[in-house]
C-alpha cells in the first residue's frame, strides 16, 4: 500500500493511474476501521482496479468539541486493516493539507436534507462533510465512491453534493454490517464497555420491530413506543423517524411497497448512536 500524506503527491500518483486507463475506487473514512468500513475497501477492491482510501478526522463537520476530542483515533492498526485487506492507496492528510490558509469555505444548498434529523441536532455538521468530501473528491477523482448504508442521511446528502458539483462518480451504497447483538458497527462503539454494548443493542432491536410492524400498527405510535423502549433503558432519543427512502419526508401513513426507511439517534451514557433499516 502505497502511505501519501500530501495533496499533490496524490494527485500525480492517481492521474498516472488514470492515463493507464486504470479504474479508481475511493472508500473516504474516519479511521478507527472495523467490519464496516473493511466491507467497504472489500467491494471497492472487487469493483476497480485501484482501491484508494482516506483517513481523516474532519473537525468542521463536528458541532461539539468533545466529541471531536473524544473520536478514537488507532492510526497504526488501520495501517495494518488497509494493509492485510489489499488497499492499494492510503490518503493520510493533517487538518493543514485538507484546509490550508486559503481554503475557502463554501455553503452548499442541499435543501430539505440539511434541515432535518441529523442536521437538525448537529446544525453545520452535513456543511462540514461537504466542505471535506468536495475536497477529498475534487483530488481522487475517483470513478466510484463507497459509502456505507449505516450513515443513510450522510448518503442523501453527498449525493446532492456530487449533483451541486457535478462530479462524473458512481455512488455505492454498502450495507451496514453489524455485530451479532444486532448493534451496527461504528467507531464509536469503541467507547462503550462490554455491557454498554448490549444495552445499545436494543437500538437495532427496535428498528427491526418497527420494520416488522409497519404495515400493523400506525407509524405515530410505533415510534412513541420505540421512544419508550430506548428510554426505558436509559438512552436519550434524538429522533425516531419513519422516512421515504428517497426524499426523507417524514410518511405518516406507511402504504405496503412504497420504499421507506426508519432511522434513529440516540446517546448511551454520552456516547451518540445513529442507525437505521430499509423496509
Ligand atoms: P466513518 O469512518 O465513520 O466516517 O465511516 C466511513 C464510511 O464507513 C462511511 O461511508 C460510513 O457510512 C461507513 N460505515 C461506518 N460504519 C459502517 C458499518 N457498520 N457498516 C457499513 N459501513 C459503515
Amino acid at each position: 500500500m502505497i502511505l501519501i500524506k500530501n495533496a499533490r503527491d496524490l494527485v500525480k500518483l492517481l492521474s498516472k493511474f488514470r492515463s493507464d486507463n486504470l479504474k479508481i475506487g475511493f472508500v473516504p473514512t474516519m479511521g478507527a476501521l472495523h467490519e464496516g468500513h473493511i466491507s467497504l475497501i472489500k467491494r471497492c477492491i472487487t469493483d476497480n482496479e485501484i482501491c484508494a482510501a482516506s483517513i481523516f478526522i474532519n473537525p468542521t463537520q463536528f458541532t461539539n468539541l468533545n466529541d471531536f476530542n473524544n473520536y478514537p483515533s488507532t492510526i497504526e492498526a488501520d495501517l495494518d486493516i488497509l494493509e492485510r485487506n489489499g488497499c492499494n492507496v492510503l490518503f493520510l492528510p493533517s487538518v493543514k493539507e485538507m484546509y490550508p490558509s486559503d481554503h475557502k469555505t463554501k455553503f452548499y444548498d442541499l435543501g430539505y436534507i440539511d434541515t432535518i434529523m441529523e442536521a437538525a441536532f448537529r446544525p453545520g455538521h452535513y456543511q462540514g462533510v461537504c466542505q471535506v468530501v468536495d475536497k477529498l473528491l475534487s483530488l481522487v477523482e475517483p470513478d466510484r465512491l463507497y459509502l456505507g448504508q449505516k450513515d443513510y442521511q450522510q448518503c442523501m446528502v453527498i449525493r446532492k453534493l456530487i449533483e451541486l458539483e457535478r462530479y462524473p462518480v458512481e455512488v455505492v451504497v454498502v450495507a451496514t454490517v453489524r455485530e451479532t447483538s444486532g448493534l451496527a458497527m461504528s467507531s464509536r462503539n469503541m467507547r462503550l464497555s462490554p455491557e454498554e454494548k448490549l444495552t445499545a443493542a436494543a437500538i437495532s432491536r427496535n428498528l427491526f420491530y418497527v420494520r416488522d410492524q409497519i404495515e400493523n400498527l400506525p407509524a405515530t405510535s410505533l415510534k412513541q413506543g420505540v421512544t419508550e423502549a430506548l428510554n426505558k433503558e436509559g438512552f436519550k432519543v434524538d429522533y425516531i423517524e419513519i422516512a421515504d427512502k428517497i426524499t426523507l419526508k417524514a410518511v405518516e401513513k406507511f402504504a405496503p411497497g412504497s420504499g421507506a426507511v426508519v432511522l434513529v439517534a440516540a446517546t448511551l451514557h454520552d456516547v451518540r448512536l445513529i442507525d437505521n433499516v430499509l423496509i
